[in-house]
């Protein structure tokens, strides 16, 4: 009997199986890195220890040092989540040698599917339908190229190691086939230290429909439906759904008979998920079986009722399967999107900081935030940087979706950069509501997706700067965690009672400069006059949600100060203004005006030129890796290196200047 759980991960998914096992009435423990110490996961387990320093591989994938702490503390089990440990075959091999239940399939299985070539063999011998390719053993890059050849392009590279979209590369010509592969072995060795590739066709419409399955120790086995995954940027699962729109229930039998049969042919036990590419005429292939529980579980949970994570823990308590293949059946349509700190308008790069707002929707039975932050919580360099998953329930797709847009335009996030407007962007697109989704549904739609919406100004600079004034002449709440107090502008107080006083404040949006002058009435209203129009504002904040009537339209929204910049979010957007300091005349020459700059910390991984060499805009100049994701940084105009300020192997911090290019003004 499973009486005490470790679970090795953080975050989300520590917080996610923490929930359950509690409410099965087991212990839990959680680990921590030294950045972690007061993570929500440390906050929620009954007991916490600390396994290193904050980089994942001296901590979170310390697998013999986890287990030893396992043991020290008397554990039954240990959750690996996913990531991490999780797909680690000697991880769940040490467990066992030392008595401790790893919640996950066997040995065998994870090492079965462990490596794509190796999985796409034993699904080939099972019968289960496989993409055309080459995932033999002979890495000769010429035998992968010739089989790229044959196929006729485009192909795919995968690393056999890979996941998560890493290591892998689309190739679309012969003349591009040596540097792709180049840079997806690349990514592969840094990612899974292990840069063996497999080449498929690339097919140019498909679908990502994967199968949940279950089996336990027993040789019982169920499918709990479909996801469609389609929605997806560079390989990464952005919004996913379940069911599957458009999905026959012939076509769903026999995809989940087929996601059995996989199963099967490796004898598997507990949460897996069987992941096939499904074409436009309705023939579908095998990718990959990841033997853990998924991110976007939650959507086949908000559909059949269950709770996967109770169901692991029961099959690895050897128990039978909660249910029958009968007994599941789908309700409604559930949608799931993740919410990332990092910014759509600058290639996604990952944006770290500290979240100094967060407001989420409302959780209720149809709207679930799995997170692992909180308010004040720090989005660091170290770790994958979602924050939350947002998931929504309805009886059908088109309520389920309109809920989802209602939520995600509710979820306030300040301090990093986020995703969140972009995922609303897709989920109000016509091609989304409509269902039309491939792979490519991203690329396809770029253009609509990526053109960010503006805010109104006029309609919100209002309400902004009655929340400015508001912090000015109320009393400071003290939970605002000093970021107010450190803000010179706050200091400038004009409030004097009985007095009606009026003061100019300069504010700059989106590059533009605006001069509001203000006066405060005796029943503390304010008159706000901009651009020679004048509004008569009142209101109160409390918790970071400014609450007003503007000319007697009353709204409520979330603000966030920090130093001398205000942000107001609006149900369009989040509008940003800068109070105008004094000029302190320091400015100076820039040393580095001509420089390309280090987009955030990282390693460089490739030097791609040197000092002397001319240069065309758009050229390779040097990758830096940051996040397990390599970023190539491109000549910003034609020019001449002048300098190459690093090398292969360097550490760089974002903002640094890498390489100066002189413009060539030759032509
Ligand atoms: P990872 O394990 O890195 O997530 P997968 O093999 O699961 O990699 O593939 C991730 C995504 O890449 C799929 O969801 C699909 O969108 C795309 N993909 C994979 N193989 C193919 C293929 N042969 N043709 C077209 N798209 C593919």
């Amino acid at each position: 009997m499973i009486k005490k759980i470790l679970i090795a991960n953080r975050g989300e998914i520590a917080c996610r199986v923490i929930k359950t096992a509690k409410a099965m009435g087991i212990t839990t423990v959680a680990v921590y890195s030294d950045v972690d110490a007061n993570a929500l996961h440390v906050k929620h387990a009954d007991e916490a220890i600390c396994i290193g320093p904050a980089p994942s591989k001296d901590s979170y994938l310390r697998g013999t040092y986890i287990l030893q702490q396992a043991k020290a503390l008397n554990v039954d089990a240990i959750h690996p989540g996913y990531g991490f440990l999780s797909e680690n075959a000697q991880f769940a091999k040490d467990c066992a040698q030392e008595g401790i239940i790893f919640i996950g399939p066997t040995i065998e299985a994870i090492e079965a599917m462990g490596s794509k070539s190796a999985a796409k063999q034993i699904m080939e011998e099972a019968g289960v339908p496989l993409v055309p390719g080459y995932h033999g053993d002979d890495q000769d890059p010429a035998i992968i190229k010739r089989s790229a050849n044959e196929m006729g392009y485009p192909v795919l590279l995968k690393a056999t190691a890979g996941g998560g979209g890493k290591g892998m590369r689309q190739v679309w010509s012969e003349a591009e086939f040596d540097d792709a592969l180049a840079a997806a072995k690349r990514e592969a060795m840094s990612s899974f230290s292990d840069d063996k590739m497999l080449v498929e066709k690339y097919l140019t419409e498909p679908r990502h429909v994967e199968i949940q399955v279950f089996c336990d120790n027993h040789k019982n086995g169920v499918y709990l439906f479909e996801r469609d995954c389609s929605i997806q940027r560079r390989h990464q699962k952005v919004i996913e759904e379940a069911p599957a729109p458009n999905m026959s229930e012939e076509l769903r039998a026999k995809m989940g008979e087929a996601a059995l049969k996989a199963a099967f042919a490796i004898n598997y036990s507990g949460a897996g998920t069987v992941e096939f590419l499904l074409d436009t005429d309705g023939s579908f292939y095998f990718m990959e079986m990841n033997t853990r529980l998924q991110v976007e579980h939650p959507v086949t949970e908000m559909i059949t009722g269950e709770d996967l994570v109770e169901w692991q823990i029961r099959v690895a308590n050897n128990e039978l399967l909660p249910k029958k293949q009968s007994d599941l059946k789908i309700h409604g349509h559930s949608f799931e999107a993740r919410v990332y700190a990092e910014d759509p308008n600058n290639d996604f790069l990952p944006s770290t900081g500290t979240l100094h707002l967060l407001k989420t929707p409302k959780t209720n039975s149809n709207v679930r935030v799995d997170t692992g932050v909180l308010q004040g919580d720090e989005v660091s360099i170290y770790y994958d940087p979602m924050i939350a998953k947002l998931i929504v329930w309805d009886e059908d797709r088109e309520k389920a979706l309109s809920r989802l847009e209602t939520c995600l335009g509710e979820y306030a996030i300040g301090g990093v950069t986020t995703n969140i407007d972009y995922l609303r962007r897709i989920a109000g697109s016509t091609p989304f509501k409509e269902a039309k989704l491939t792979t490519d549904f991203i690329e396809r739609h770029n253009d609509s997706i990526s053109t960010q919406t503006s805010v109104e100004v006029d309609k919100y600079l209002p309400a902004l700067l009655l929340g400015q004034l508001l912090l000015e002449h109320n009393s400071i709440s003290a939970d605002s965690e000093g970021v107010l107090q450190t803000s010179p502008w706050q200091k400038h107080d004009s409030y004097r009672s009985n007095l009606s006083h009026k003061s100019a404040l300069e504010l700059t949006v989106n590059d533009k400069n605006y001069t509001a002058f203000t006066t405060i009435n005796a029943d503390r209203s304010w008159m706000i006059s901009i651009d020679e129009r004048e509004y008569l504002a009142s209101g109160t904040l409390a918790d970071d949600i400014l609450t007003c009537t503007i000319d007697g339209i009353k709204a409520r929204y979330p603000i966030m100060l920090n130093s001398n910049h205000i942000s107001l979010f609006t149900p369009q957007g989040i509008l940003c203004a800068e109070v105008v300091q004094p000029d302190l005349g320091e400015t100076g020459e820039d040393d580095h005006a001509n420089s390309v700059t280090a987009p955030m910390n990282g390693t460089v991984v490739a030097l791609l030129v040197k000092a002397g060499e001319k240069v065309k805009k758009g050229q390779q100049l040097i990758i830096v890796e940051a996040m397990k994701m390599e970023h190539s940084i491109k000549a910003p105009y034609d020019g001449i290196v002048a300098e190459c300020y690093f090398s292969t192997g360097d550490l760089v911090s974002g903002g640094v200047a890498l390489i100066d290019i002189t413009a060539d003004e030759s032509e």
